[in-house]
């Protein structure tokens, strides 16, 4: 049996991961994606992490990854199907079927994007729906490209797109962004982008791939098509929370409720990063909750001895 199970390998599980070797505890991360880094890794540029101004979150993720490496935290890839309480021990089961023990689980499984949920938009994802600009732009080089949203993933995503695109619509249901101020002042400069206040996406339409939207003016309450080959979503996250589901953790939008320390009222379970109920989901706010995560973890750890 581990002394510590993590959930994830984006910023908060590696973080924990980190600490918690550090500390002296047997620990095992499992990770679904060959790759750690989570969201980081679609992440063109990050220029809000102290000391690594601009820096590729590719290159950023593997930085992270190499850091527990080099410590000789252990990695498993699997995807993880449940958690079982059975007291003094958490049971994990995963998809190669088989079953792992911990006395500590810390659930750092982040958040996915959330969808338009439009007509159009499951039949043309990876046919001109995208939830990625960084992955996905090139295919827009020269091109008409929309991006959904108005938060700082929605300005990132037009200010990339607009270094390739001949045209990038920037679509968002209210009269004002969201994103950060030095964002907006950066987009609001660049001469191939257009900003469509108060409008929201009806449908999307085309043959084999993306060729319009049907767009809606909110203030006139106007249809009218719009015409683009790529369609970048950026309108939220949902936390990966279903794991934990029969626990009873989480708030009504899915988040789970863990204090600073990142205990939740599961003995021996802990959430860091974006699954948990927090004002700022960012990286830096996510390294913090691994570490805070980890720190609580072998307190309970060394509780049960
Ligand atoms: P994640 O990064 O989501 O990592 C979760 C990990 O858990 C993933 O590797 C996933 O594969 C794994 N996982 C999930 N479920 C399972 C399972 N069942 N079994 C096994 N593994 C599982 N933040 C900033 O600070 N600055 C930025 O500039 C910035 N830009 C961003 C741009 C984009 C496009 C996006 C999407 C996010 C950006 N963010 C930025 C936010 C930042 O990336 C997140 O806040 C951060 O990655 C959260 O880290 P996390 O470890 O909690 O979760």
């Amino acid at each position: 049996m581990h002394d510590l199970i993590i959930i994830g390998s984006g910023p908060a599980g590696l973080s924990a991961a980190v600490y918690a070797k550090r500390a002296g505890l047997d620990t095992l991360v499992l990770e679904k994606n060959p790759m750690s880094g989570g969201q980081v890794l679609n992440t063109y540029e990050v220029d809000n992490y102290l000391g690594m101004p601009g820096i590729n979150g590719f290159d950023m993720g593997m930085q992270f990854r190499e850091h527990a490496d080099k410590l000789g935290v252990e990695f498993k890839e699997c995807l993880v199907c449940s958690i079982e309480d059975a007291g003094e021990k958490k049971v994990i089961s995963v998809d190669d079927g088989g079953r792992l023990e911990a006395k500590a689980v810390i659930l750092a499984t982040g958040a996915v994007h959330a969808s338009l949920c439009v007509p159009g938009e499951e039949r043309f994802t990876g046919k001109g729906v995208s939830y990625c600009a960084t992955c996905d732009g090139a295919f827009y080089r020269g091109k008409r490209a929309a991006v959904v949203g108005g938060g700082d993933v929605a300005l990132e995503d037009a200010i990339y797109l607009a270094r390739m695109c001949e045209k990038v619509y920037l679509l968002h249901r209210r009269d004002e962004l969201r994103g950060a101020d030095i964002l907006q002042r950066e987009l609001k400069a660049l001469p191939n982008v257009e900003i469509l206040y108060s409008h929201v996406v009806e449908e999307i339409q085309g043959e084999d791939s993306v060729e319009r939207l049907l767009v809606k003016n909110l203030k006139t309450e106007e249809s009218f098509a719009l015409e683009a080959s790529g369609v970048f979503v950026a309108v939220g996250i949902r936390p990966v929370t279903e794991l934990v589901a029969p626990f009873d953790i989480c708030d009504e939008g899915g988040y789970v409720a863990a204090g600073e320390d990142c205990a939740t009222k599961t003995q021996g379970l802990f959430a860091a990063g974006d699954v948990r109920k927090k004002p700022l989901r960012q990286i830096v706010t996510a390294v913090a909750d691994g570490a805070n995560a980890a720190m609580s973890a072998a307190a309970y750890v060394r509780s049960c001895l």
